[in-house]
């Protein structure tokens, strides 16, 4: 992993520990909510504003990737590298995706209309592999 500046290390308390521990074990782009579940039963101090003030914190850090979505409840990342996102409409579960197509439009964008662009976020919509692989085993039945 990448070392921030100084400045940017956050105060790594035991519980921020383990909510970021959390987060990094589960490559399903949890909830605030799904973190405190996940972690209530050995951890019954925690309380639901600690996990997402937490959360929140991490992700401001560079340390998580906060993911909004329009419609629901914020999900959290512990992968902060360049990628992107697919939302099942279906089952509501969140995918990375990779786009490397992607990745030429800064560049683009600063030949075409000289402004400078910093991040490129996209929520892709759809229906996961597993959510089309039942349907289609119903419409065959
Ligand atoms: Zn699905
Ligand atoms: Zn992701």
């Amino acid at each position: 992993m990448k070392q921030k500046g100084q400045g940017r290390i956050l105060n790594f308390s035991r519980q921020r520990e383990i909510i970021y521990n959390q987060v990094m074990k589960y490559p399903t782009h949890p909830t605030a909510e799904e973190v405190y579940r996940s972690l209530k039963n050995d951890n019954p101090n925690l309380s639901l504003g600690t996990v997402y003030r937490n959360l929140n914190q991490l992700s401001e850090a560079g340390m998580l990737l906060k993911i909004p979505i329009a419609d629901g409840s914020d999900r959290f990342d512990g992968r902060t590298d360049n990628h992107y996102h697919m939302i099942c409409e279906k089952c509501l579960r969140v995918f990375d995706v990779e786009l490397n197509c992607l990745d030429s439009i800064p560049q683009t964008v600063i030949e075409a209309e000289g402004h400078r662009i910093t991040r490129v976020t996209l929520n892709l919509k759809g229906v996961c592999r597993e959510c089309l692989s039942s349907e289609n085993n119903k419409t065959e039945q």
